[in-house]
């Protein structure tokens, strides 16, 4: 069984960077037991360096700790004002990246697009987590062909024995903490789904291929996510809300570090 990975999505969070560095502390204390679960913290692109830089003096925490981006554009260096490369990121100890989450994409971001920026990730070593998640659960069952669309598009031309280095977060929008009139998605959504993800991966792989991890995010809090991580079908979570908060989002870990037990 793989290491359940725990990344936390921190958004456009906090407004500081004394905050930021407050929060990372926090978590950075409450991890030096963890052993068997792997912890990817992605803050905004402009605390990265300062995070970079405090994991670098601290040996065992680095290990257990990994720093991500919520995105990064394709191509190396170039004439594309306001963008950062995942190059520029890999040069500062990044090692994941966000692609295609649900908010980037109603503010525009494509298949296409996302296609693009998970070649350019990969090549400049740093691991995709690519989101796809249906907006609304429909009685036709229409979602299943709106993620597997996602899917296909998204990783169309990415070499089969690279597709392993992208973790897939499962989010369904309708279920996220920011969604007016969210609802409450269950691990049991969380299985099918993944189950679905799964199958349209391997029919693209064929057999004998290092399979991709698949996680599960939307809403998930310290209440949740034993029974996410138990029987949603799902090699880890991605956490917003709750992982701006050092407790709810180190007992998440803790949780995830006995279900590896
Ligand atoms: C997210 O948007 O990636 C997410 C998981 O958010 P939340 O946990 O706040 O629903």
């Amino acid at each position: 069984m793989s290491k359940k990975i725990i990344i936390a999505n921190w958004k456009m969070n906090p407004a500081s960077s004394q905050e930021a560095m407050s929060l990372f502390s926090g978590i950075s204390k409450n991890v030096s037991q963890i052993k068997k679960t792997i912890v990817v913290i992605c803050p905004p692109f402009i605390y990265l360096p300062s995070f970079s830089k405090a994991l670098a003096g601290k040996g065992k925490i680095k290990k257990q700790i990994s720093l991500g981006a919520q995105d990064a554009f394709w191509g190396d260096t170039g004439a594309y004002t306001g963008e950062v490369s995942a190059v520029m990121l890999s040069d500062i100890g990044v090692k994941y990246v966000i692609l295609g989450h649900s908010e980037r994409r109603v503010l525009g971001e494509s298949n296409e697009n996302i296609n693009k920026k998970l070649k350019s990730a990969i090549s400049a070593n740093i691991l995709p987590i690519l989101c796809v998640g249906e907006l609304e659960r429909d009685e036709n069952h229409e979602y299943f062909n709106f993620v597997k669309n996602q899917l296909l598009e998204c990783l169309n031309g990415i070499p089969k024995n690279l597709l392993y280095k992208i973790i897939i977060a499962y989010e369904p929008v309708w279920a996220i903490s920011t969604t007016q009139n969210r609802r409450d998605a269950t691990p049991l959504d969380s299985r099918e789904m993944a189950i679905f993800i799964r199958k349209i991966i391997s029919d693209k792989l064929g057999v004998g291929m290092k399979m991709p991890r698949i996680i599960y995010g939307g809403s998930v809090n310290n209440k949740d996510a034993g029974e996410f991580l138990r029987y949603g079908g799902i090699d880890g979570l991605l956490v917003g809300k709750a992982s701006l908060d050092v407790k709810k989002f180190t007992d998440i870990i803790k949780i995830a570090e006995n279900e590896n037990n």
